[in-house]
């Protein structure tokens, strides 16, 4: 999609600090990090939220959260725990219309989320 900024960011026109990149996903720091670790984990194809790319049902989703666990372990907070985050729609404070997990770590992590 040629106005999205994920994909902008998978296609390597707009700089971001990759972490990971495995087979059809890719991994980058949040601009704007709310946790010592928070990276954001994208599929390289453009699906607008976590509903859409379950409803293409092509495994992709499992990818994308063995990705999440794989940074997770990468980032050194699996052992301690991690979130995995994904917003999907405005409602729940969804920006950036190209389906990404938030994983987040590094501190404790408060329940419920605001
Ligand atoms: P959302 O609110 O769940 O859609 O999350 C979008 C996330 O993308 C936010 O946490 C932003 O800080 C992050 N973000 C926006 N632009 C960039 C960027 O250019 N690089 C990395 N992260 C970004």
């Amino acid at each position: 999609m040629t106005d999205c900024l994920f994909c902008k960011i998978v296609a390597k026109q707009v700089p971001a600090d990759i972490v990971m990149e495995v087979g059809r996903a890719l991994a980058f720091r949040d601009i704007n990090p709310q946790a010592p670790t928070h990276v954001l984990v994208v599929p390289k194809s453009h699906y607008e939220n976590a509903a859409a790319l379950a409803a293409a049902d092509d495994g992709l989703a499992d990818d994308l959260l063995k990705a999440c666990h794989a940074v997770a372990v990468q980032e050194g907070v699996a052992d301690a725990g991690y979130r995995v985050v994904f917003n999907t729609g405005h409602g729940a404070g969804q920006t950036v219309f190209h389906v990404h997990a938030h994983v987040l770590g590094g501190r404790d992590l408060t329940w419920p989320p605001g």
